[in-house]
């Protein structure tokens, strides 16, 4: 792989990485998409890295549609799929505890413990692999979007992190892999969680934070079907609770619920009206 890398860039050519986990949905394809319009060769990996899931059970049910992935990346034009074996890329690889605070500690941080020191060890050994010029990630992971910058600053990783909005099924459900294991009932009640952010969207800046967070919730509160674990409303930098709006001009709202048999998470940009 690194030989193949490094083969297109003797050629003069630059590498975009599309890191996933597969079961590949439009949200990925668009990530790799970007990445063909910016690069000239682009790898997309697909591995369920055991590393980052805290829960085996989400582990042992994470759908696996490795020949329907392939099909729909030569489609795209994605040059190459990067999928490895768990020992291949692990081999012979003690993970690091990167220091992960501040953003380790908020919101995702305790509620999946290891989570993100999983994902930030993957994302190096897949770079170590592919060696990118430019890597692609979605803000739907806004938390991780976060975390990979911090790392590959503290780091001086020199691969150049990109953002790539989320995209939305048409009721608003932020594409995910996970989505396949919704009820058509479970279905249906995932869509209060973008109704949520988007309602708390409608108020913010103009009315308190506390009464935004409080418009969320209550469309959230509305849905028996979803089970809140947070609802917050964060600086858009640090992430950090905001309290109150300051004289930021934007904000960000997150979510996770547990919708059925998986646990969701989303989030959206909150304007100050101009
Ligand atoms: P995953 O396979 O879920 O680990 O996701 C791989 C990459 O695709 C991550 O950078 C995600 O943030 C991104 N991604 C997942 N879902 C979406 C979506 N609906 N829109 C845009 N990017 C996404």
């Amino acid at each position: 792989m690194a030989e193949w890398s490094a083969r297109a860039r003797l050629d003069g050519r630059s590498v975009g990485l599309v890191p996933t986990m597969g079961a590949l949905h439009a949200g990925h394809l668009a990530l790799v998409r970007e990445a063909l319009n910016h690069t000239d060769r682009v790898v997309c990996s697909i591995f369920v890295n055991p590393l980052q899931f805290n829960d085996p059970n989400d582990l042992a049910h994470y759908p696996r549609t490795l020949e329907k992935d392939a099909a729909l990346l030569e489609e795209v034009g994605c040059h190459l799929l990067f999928a490895p074996e768990k020992d291949a890329i692990f081999a012979g690889f003690t993970p690091r505890r990167y220091d992960l605070s501040p953003l380790g500690d908020l919101l995702e941080g305790p509620l999946r413990p290891g989570h993100f020191l999983g994902v930030v060890n993957v994302v190096e050994r897949l770079f170590y692999y592919v060696r990118p010029d430019q890597v692609w990630f979605g803000e739907k992971d806004r938390q991780q979007l976060a975390m990979i910058r911090q790392t590959a600053s503290r780091e001086r990783w020199p691969e150049r992190i990109h953002g790539f909005p989320t995209v939305r099924e048409h009721d608003g459900l932020a594409m995910s892999s996970r989505n396949l294991r919704l009820s058509e009932a479970d279905r249906k009640a995932a869509t209060a969680l973008y109704r949520a952010l988007r309602t708390s969207a409608e108020v913010a800046f103009r009315s308190t934070v506390q009464e935004t967070l409080a418009a969320g919730h209550s469309v959230l509160a509305s849905e028996p079907g979803v089970s809140v674990e947070y609802f917050a409303i964060v600086d858009p930098g640090t992430l950090m609770p905001l309290t109150q709006w300051g004289d930021l001009d934007s904000a960000v709202a997150l979510v996770a619920a547990q919708v059925g048999p998986v646990r969701l998470i989303d989030n959206v940009t909150l304007h100050r009206p101009t």
